[in-house]
């Protein structure tokens, strides 16, 4: 059934979302039934106007909040039994700031020493880290000195740094220009093709979307409407919705 990237024996694919439902409030559903296999090494894009609820899958994936119904595994295991620090996930969220009394170096340490990584290993990540965004000069300055896009990069970096299988980004690149934004993608999502890691990224950015993923899944209150590459979503969208939203910015 599934072939490269699953794992040994359980058939199941590395990342499974089995009907995830949330609601905030005990009544209202914000994501209703959310269903995805994803393979190591794809790109996945969420894709949805405000308010769909692609952020609160990211927030359960990571951790941060619990699924109401339904089950998220990884690697062929429930992860509601692991909390955030050990599900070994990177993460890129809009405010998910880089401290601010820390320099480049200390912001991209911090992941490794929790970690319990001796000295060395720490100097050679950190480094390589640095290198990855073409930040090698900018170790010692302290966020607050860099540009938003250097910032971001850092950011980035920080996530990356431990090496993790899967990398959560949710619209990472919002407060940037539009210049700085396409650059930007090219640089993510050839890291992530380098890298060889699992990326989930939301965006509300349909070229966005369109540019970097393998999959997308296109979100509108709460439900899918279609999960397709980005060469099926542009040619064969299922419905008017779809073919609306992906149609906008075109
Ligand atoms: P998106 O990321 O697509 O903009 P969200 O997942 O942030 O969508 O939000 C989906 C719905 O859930 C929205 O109606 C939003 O107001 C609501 N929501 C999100 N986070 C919370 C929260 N912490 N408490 C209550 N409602 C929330
Ligand atoms: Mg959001």
């Amino acid at each position: 059934m599934h072939q490269s990237g699953s794992n040994g024996d359980s058939g199941m694919p590395f990342v499974r979302f089995d009907n995830v439902q949330k609601s905030y409030d005990g009544r209202t559903l914000v994501v209703k039934g959310f269903e995805m296999d994803i393979e190591q090494g794809e790109f996945i894009t969420l894709l949805g106007p405000s308010g769909s609820g692609k952020s609160t899958v990211l927030m359960m994936m990571a951790g941060f909040e619990q699924p109401t119904h339904g089950e998220i595994y990884l690697n062929g295991n429930p992860i509601k039994k692991l909390p955030p620090h050990k599900r070994g996930i990177g993460l890129v969220f809009q405010n998910y700031a880089l401290f601010p009394h820390m320099t480049v170096e200390e912001n991209l340490a911090f992941p490794l020493q929790v970690r319990n990584l001796s000295k060395s290993e720490i100097e050679k990540k950190v480094k390589r880290a640095l290198d990855m965004v073409r930040l090698s000069d900018f170790g010692h300055r302290r966020p607050a000195h860099l540009s938003g896009g250097q910032q971001q990069r850092v950011a980035v970096a920080r996530a990356l740094v431990f090496e993790p299988e899967l990398v959560l980004m949710d619209e990472p690149l919002g407060a940037l220009d539009k210049n700085l934004r396409e650059e930007m993608q090219y640089e993510i999502k050839h890291i992530q093709e380098d890298l060889g890691v699992t990326m989930i990224y939301v965006t509300h950015d349909q070229s966005e979307a369109l540019t970097m993923s393998d999959r997308i899944a296109v979100f509108n209150d709460g439900v899918v409407q279609q999960l397709a590459t980005p060469e099926e979503l542009y040619e064969r969208p299922v419905n008017a919705f779809v073919a609306q939203f992906i149609g906008e910015n075109n």
